[in-house]
C-alpha cells in the first residue's frame, strides 16, 4: 500500500476511534443522568403513596393523593403495590408476578432504597416507616420521554460519527495528495533524467523543508555522477580512437600482403587469419565507441533519410565480410508496396552497427545455419524480423541480454564480449525505437525491431 494510502487509513481509523469513545461515553453518561432522575421522580412517588397508605385517617390519605395529583401527576404507566409487614403471601405472590432479581428484594429487606430496569420499565423498591408501622412500596413506570431521548442522541451520535467518517476521509486524502505533492513531482523528474541528459537537475523549493534537502541531495549525487561518466566515456572513446589506427594498418597490410602472388598456402592462410581477426577487432572498438557515445550523448550523430531495405543490403555485405560463409538470407515476401513506409529518419553509422551486431550474432550462435532476415510495416513502424536456428537463450537470463557485459550461460563455446546487444538497444532507442525478443534454447532466436516511419 501506498505511504500516501496509509497515512489517510491511520488518520481515519484514529480520528474514528476517538469520536467512536466520545460518542459511546456520552450515550452512557447520558443515559445514565436520565435514568437516575427518573428513578428519583418514581421514588418520591413511592414514598407519597406509602406514606397515604399509612395514615389512619382517610381524610390525611386523600390529601396525600391530592398533592401528587396537583404537584407531581402521573408517569406514564406508574403502577404501586402496597405490601404490609404481616401480609407475606402477598409478598411471594408478588415475586411470582414481578420477576425482578433475587438481589432487588434483598436490598429492600436490608431497606436500602432498590432501583431496577428491565423491558423499558423502570421500578423502584422502598421501605416506609412511620408511627412504628413498616410497609413495603414497588413501584414501576416507563420512562417514555427518556426513552425517546435516547433513542434520538443514538441516531444523533450515530449520523455525527459516519459524516465525521466522510468528512476526516475527504479530507486526509486531500491534505496527503498536498502532502505528497513534491514527493511526486521529484518522482517525475528523477525518472525523466538518464545517461542521456544527466545534466538536468531537480528545481529545488525556495523553503528550507525536507522535500528541498532530498532535492538538493540527489542533486549532489547527479554531479557526482556525471563527472563519473564523463570520465568513463572519455576513456572509452580514447582508447577505442587508439585503436582504431594501428587496427586500420594491421587489417591493411595483411590485404596487401594476400595479394601478393608469390607467398606460400601457409602464409596466405595465416595472413587470412590476421586479416580476419582484425576486422572483428575493428568493429568491436567501433562497437564499443558508438556504445559510449549513443550511452551518453546520441546528438554529436549526423541524422539522415534512410532505406531500411537498403541499409539491411548493407548489413549483410558487412556480415558477409566478416563471417564468411554465413547463412544469411533477406526476405522481401512483405515488403510494404508504399515505398515511403521503408525510410526512416537516423544515423546511418549507427543503425548498421546496431543491424550488425545482432545479424551476426545470429550468424555466431547458429554455427552460420540459415538467418532469415524479414522486412514489413504497419501503420505507424517499419518492422525487421531477424530469426536464427540456434543455440536459443535461457528463460531466466532473458531479461538480461541487454545489460552491458553480460553473456548467458550457453555461450561457453562461443567468444564474444557482451556489448553489441546493449550497444543495439541504444542505438534503437535512439531512434525512437524498440527491440522484442522471443527465444527458445535448442530452437532458436527472433529479434524484432520496431523503428518508427519518417512521414
Ligand atoms: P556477445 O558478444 O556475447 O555476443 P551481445 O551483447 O551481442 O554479446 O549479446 C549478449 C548475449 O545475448 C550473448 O552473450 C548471448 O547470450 C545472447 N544472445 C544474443 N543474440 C543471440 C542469439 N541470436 N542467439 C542466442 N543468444 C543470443
Amino acid at each position: 500500500m501506498k505511504i500516501q494510502n496509509r497515512i489517510v487509513l491511520i488518520f481515519t481509523i484514529l480520528t474514528a476511534g476517538i469520536i467512536l469513545s466520545l460518542s459511546i461515553f456520552l450515550y452512557i453518561f447520558t443515559s445514565g443522568s436520565i435514568a437516575s432522575s427518573f428513578y428519583h421522580r418514581l421514588e418520591v412517588r413511592a414514598k407519597l403513596v406509602g406514606h397515604a397508605a399509612l395514615q389512619k385517617d382517610k381524610s390525611q390519605t386523600s390529601i396525600y393523593y391530592d398533592i401528587k395529583e396537583k404537584h407531581l401527576g402521573d408517569l406514564p404507566y406508574e403502577q404501586h403495590q402496597i405490601i404490609w409487614k404481616n401480609d407475606l403471601k402477598k409478598a411471594d405472590s408478588l415475586k411470582k408476578k414481578l420477576p425482578l432479581p433475587q438481589t432487588f428484594y434483598d436490598e429492600i429487606i436490608r431497606k436500602q432504597p432498590a432501583r431496577f430496569f428491565k423491558n423499558d420499565t423502570s421500578y423502584v423498591g422502598m421501605n416506609i416507616t412511620q408511627s412504628g408501622e413498616n410497609i413495603i412500596v414497588l413501584s414501576s413506570a416507563v420512562d417514555l420521554y427518556g426513552l425517546e431521548e435516547m433513542e434520538n442522541l443514538k441516531n444523533l451520535l450515530t449520523t455525527g460519527f459516519l459524516i465525521s467518517l466522510l468528512f476526516v476521509f475527504t479530507f486526509g486524502k486531500l491534505f496527503s495528495i498536498q502532502i505528497f505533492s513534491p514527493i511526486r513531482r521529484i518522482i517525475r523528474n528523477v525518472k525523466g533524467i538518464s545517461a542521456h541528459n544527466l545534466n538536468q537537475r531537480l528545481a529545488v523549493d525556495s523553503n528550507k523543508d525536507e522535500i528541498s534537502d532530498l532535492a538538493t541531495t540527489f542533486n549532489d549525487m547527479l554531479d557526482r555522477l556525471e563527472i563519473t561518466f564523463d570520465i568513463q566515456n572519455n576513456f572509452v572513446s580514447n582508447a577505442s580512437h587508439e585503436f582504431r589506427t594501428p587496427l586500420t594498418i594491421i587489417s591493411g597490410e595483411s590485404q596487401l600482403n594476400l595479394s601478393d602472388s608469390g607467398i606460400s598456402e601457409t602464409v596466405r592462410e595465416s595472413f587470412r587469419t590476421i586479416f580476419h581477426e582484425s576486422e572483428k577487432m575493428e568493429h568491436l572498438t567501433n562497437s564499443m565507441l558508438s556504445l559510449a557515445q549513443t550511452g551518453f550523448d546520441g546528438k554529436k550523430e549526423k541524422w539522415e533519410a534512410i532505406r531500411i531495405d537498403e541499409l539491411m543490403f548493407s548489413v549483410k555485405e558487412t556480415s558477409d565480410k566478416i563471417m564468411p560463409g554465413n547463412g544469411v538470407e533477406i526476405n522481401f515476401d512483405e515488403l510494404p508496396e508504399n515505398e515511403q513506409k521503408l525510410i526512416i529518419s537516423g544515423n546511418e553509422t549507427l543503425l548498421k552497427a546496431a543491424f550488425s551486431n545482432i545479424v551476426l550474432n545470429s550468424c555466431k550462435y547458429s554455427d552460420n545455419k540459415p538467418v532469415l532476415i524479414k522486412i514489413r510495416a504497419d501503420e505507424k513502424f517499419v518492422i525487421v524480423e531477424i530469426t536464427d536456428q540456434g543455440i536459443g537463450i535461457p528463460d531466466r537470463e532473458m531479461s538480461q541480454i541487454f545489460v552491458p557485459f553480460f553473456r548467458a550461460s550457453n555461450t561457453g563455446k562461443y567468444k564474444g564480449y557482451g556489448i553489441g546487444l546493449p550497444l543495439a538497444n541504444n542505438i534503437i532507442k535512439l531512434h525512437q525505437g524498440n527491440i522484442v525478443v522471443d527465444s527458445e534454447v535448442g530452437v532458436g532466436t527472433r529479434f524484432i525491431i520496431y523503428l518508427p516511419i519518417e512521414i
